[in-house]
């Protein structure tokens, strides 16, 4: 294999930057000519694809978001597009590609794959939703970025005996919300993968006003309940001021941590390695501390993401 393409695709996440910087260097050291794909599939449909050497990635480890940019096409599901996308690629001479993103870009990836067109994918999002992975890419980073946002609104909320409730995003996974509220020491947690009672919550910010608590934080992820809603709730209930916080997308920005540098490093170069060994519609992952590759079709249909229950229980101990 002699040409390769790399592309970032759907939700940025920090740490992208890192993969593709990884996937150029050890192709080119490798001897292997790669190509820039930008703005994910999106752009390998309208062709935009540039040849890239050493500089062209150079200093961009420190940087977030995705120089390559990123972009939703969602008529990269339509056969005949993904046709004309591969006329582009095989019009450079590219012969597969390295797509870094979330279970959306895995879709593409697979579906390119079985067209014939070799892809590894890489975990590039802050969810930390994919799996046969521990992390994704960008997760380490976005937690720091969560657990500042908490320190933050844990010394508005003890000044004023407030309480608090935090959004954090995950889609429908609760590892951002779990970790953070670990690393952030807040009280309450919601996550998707838990079953959530409004009246036990409540129960419990009375029984923790009991015990003094000065102020209380809830963490909770994303589409579980609407948190403006649930503070006038908590509000009414216990006659104690509450605000939500919606954190957004500060969560996806930032220049990425050192692990996530590291990770998307490892996995940018073990992918190169795949594709000279031959290998087509995998996706890389670290787990237990190993780099590890696993089908992708079967980690998007039949692999499920083990919920941290230890963690879980861990957190209403501390509380
Ligand atoms: P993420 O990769 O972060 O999950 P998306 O779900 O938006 O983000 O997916 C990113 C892109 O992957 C989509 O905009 C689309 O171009 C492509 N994609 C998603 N699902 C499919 C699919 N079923 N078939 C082909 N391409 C897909």
């Amino acid at each position: 294999i002699k040409k390769i393409g790399v592309l970032t695709s759907g939700g940025d996440a920090p740490g992208m930057n890192a993969a593709v910087r990884a996937v150029v260097r050890a192709g080119l050291a490798e001897g292997m000519e790669v190509y820039g794909i930008y703005d994910g599939y999106y752009g390998m449909y309208h062709d935009h694809i540039e040849k890239l050497n050493r500089q062209n990635v150079s200093d961009i480890i420190n940087k977030g978001g995705t120089v390559l940019g990123s972009a939703r096409f969602p008529e990269f599901k339509e056969p005949s597009v993904r046709e004309e996308a591969i006329k582009n690629l095989k019009k450079h001479g590219i012969e597969a590609i390295v797509v870094v993103g979330g279970d959306g870009s895995y879709m593409g990836a697979m579906k390119l794959s079985e067209m014939g067109f070799p892809c590894i994918g890489l975990p590039g999002t802050i969810d930390n939703d994919i799996s046969g992975t521990d992390y994704t890419i960008g997760f380490m980073t976005a937690l720091d970025t969560v657990v500042d946002a908490i320190d933050r609104l844990r010394d508005t909320s003890s000044s004023h005996n407030r309480i608090s409730i935090v959004e954090i995003m995950g889609r429908h996974c609760g590892d951002l919300t779990l970790w953070a509220s670990i690393a952030g020491g807040s009280e309450y947690i919601i996550v998707p993968e838990v079953d959530f009672d409004e009246e036990e919550l409540l129960r419990q910010v009375a029984e923790g006003e009991a015990k003094g608590k000065k102020h209380a934080i809830i963490a909770i992820t994303e589409h579980v309940a609407d948190v403006n809603a649930m503070a006038k709730r908590i509000e009414e209930q216990t006659g104690r001021e509450t605000r939500a916080t919606i954190l957004g997308h500060i969560q996806r920005g930032g220049a990425p941590n050192a692990w996530d540098r590291v990770q998307a490093s490892r996995m940018g170069g073990y992918a190169v390695e795949l594709l000279l060994k031959g290998e087509s519609a995998r996706c890389v992952g670290i787990q237990k501390g190993q780099l590890v590759h696993h089908d992708i079709i079967d980690c998007l249909t039949n692999m499920r993401r083990a919920f941290r229950q230890d963690l879980y229980d861990l957190s209403n101990r501390l509380f």
